[in-house]
């Protein structure tokens, strides 16, 4: 019987007692209220100080003041900014255990609700991990288990990207089966992934675009590895459409060109490339992001379309961090904050044609970050070692998921804990688990 039932029957002294209980106080109609903050919601055009009401795990009202006793719960974002909650186009999240798997279902990979929501992340792409022969052990294993919305680029090679000879064999990377796997997870699956190989040929890209076009996605291609280099400027303006992605853009790697010539100048071809459309993103991962390249490069007004991680086991503890850290040196090398938040917000979630993330729209499931930008004296590592110096950090407070509060540095959104009731732990007076939300 529901305990807010209307009657209470107890069975007391062997008689049937009937009691009435005053009817409940009425709900307040938001249950989240983050109050006081600087909103910045690129997509919608906000850009100031505002609240933002959640109910039903949905944002509900975003306005410039709404009033406290309309919320069952408030969080105090004075000082700070409210943003869509963030999202990585690069990361490695098909964690597994089996034995030299790398990638795919290997131990290089990390698991996404270990990592996003203390960094203001709800949305994680892993890029290639899994092809079309495992993406449903990537459903089943992450995907489904993740409280993180958990997105995928499939691998044009079938297995997935399993590191050494399986990452070459042109045999296993087919466009109509990888086309037919993306066609049957559309949504989830929202692009095809190229990396690694090292052959003199173009198949690998020229399959993955003709996949996705077939089944309307965009590919990211990590390119390299071709000694000697394949030709960037023929990869960008021959064999991409607008829409595809560069990943790794600030790298220097053997057997591939760098977007930095060596005068020190973008490319022009590099410039007639984003012109006609394709993306540059950073994907900054463990080898990938090199001052010397990023500093000139943005000096030159060559800042990246997204800002990605490209986080791995090898990437997590060295230069790159996490992804408030990527999006603090771009910050730090000159691109206003609104434009940082876009790179990880609206901008993401138009490549990749997910138009309900990414903003606060009213109606859209609630996925929100507070952030702080600390200002001070601080240090950043590329993936050289090289420091180069800053003087502000991105930090976060709140993350909120799909309504709930899942990340809380500073127990903004909790109660002091001298107003708590007395519940012994294990009572089934705590509320129950909540269900997983949708992805
Ligand atoms: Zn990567």
């Amino acid at each position: 019987m529901p305990i807010r039932s209307r009657t209470l029957l107890l069975a007391a002294l062997g008689s049937v007692v009937i009691l009435w209980p005053a009817p409940a106080a009425a709900q307040p109609p938001y249950t989240v209220l983050i109050k006081g903050g600087h909103v910045i919601d690129p997509k919608n055009g906000r850009d100031g100080l505002m609240d933002v009401a959640i109910a039903a795990g949905k944002i509900a009202e975003v306005a410039p003041s709404i009033d406290a006793a309309k919320a069952s719960r408030v969080v105090d974002a004075a000082g700070l900014y409210v943003v869509p909650g963030l999202i990585d186009l690069h990361a490695h999240l098909f964690h597994g255990t089996e034995p030299d798997a790398y990638l795919s279902n290997g131990l290089t990979a990390v698991l996404p609700d270990s990592h996003s929501f203390r960094s203001g992340q709800t949305t994680m792409v892993d890029v290639g991990g899994a092809g079309w022969r495992n993406f449903g052990q990537f459903k089943t294993n992450i995907i489904d288990t993740s409280k993180t919305r958990v997105l995928s680029f499939i691998n044009i090679v079938g297995s997935g990207m399993k590191g050494g000879p399986a990452e070459q064999d042109l045999a296993d990377m087919d466009a109509r089966l990888t086309a037919m796997r993306i066609l049957q997870h559309k949504g989830v699956i929202v692009g095809i992934k190229v990396a690694h190989y090292n052959g003199g040929d173009w198949n690998p890209v020229d399959r993955a675009v003709e996949a996705g076009t077939d089944a309307e996605v965009p590919v990211m291609i990590d390119f390299g590895g071709h000694v000697p280099p394949l030709s960037l400027d023929d990869l960008l303006n021959k064999h991409l459409r607008p829409g595809d992605i560069l990943t790794h853009m600030y790298g220097h790697v053997r057997g591939r060109y760098p977007i930095v010539n060596e005068q020190g100048q973008v490319e022009p071809y590099v410039i007639a490339a984003r012109k006609r459309g394709v993306i540059f993103d950073v994907g900054h991962g463990g080898g990938s992001f090199l001052w010397r390249q990023a500093v000139p490069a943005t000096k030159q007004g060559f800042f990246p379309d997204v800002i990605s991680t490209d986080l791995h086991t090898g990437s997590e503890n060295a230069g790159m961090k996490d992804i408030l850290n990527v999006m603090s040196k771009i910050m730090n090398l000159g691109m206003p904050l609104k434009d940082v938040i876009a790179a990880n917000t609206a901008r993401p979630a138009a490549i990749i044609k997910r138009d309900d993330l990414g903003h606060l729209g009213v109606g859209t499931e609630a996925d929100v970050a507070v952030l702080a930008v600390r200002k001070g004296d601080f240090g950043f590592l590329d993936s050289s070692g090289g420091r180069m110096k800053g003087t502000q950090k991105l930090e976060c407070e709140v993350t909120i998921r799909a309504g709930q509060v899942v990340w809380d540095l500073n127990g903004r959104a909790a109660p002091d804990w001298s107003t708590m009731p007395v519940v012994p732990q294990g009572s089934s007076a705590l509320p129950p688990r909540r269900s997983q939300p949708q992805k």
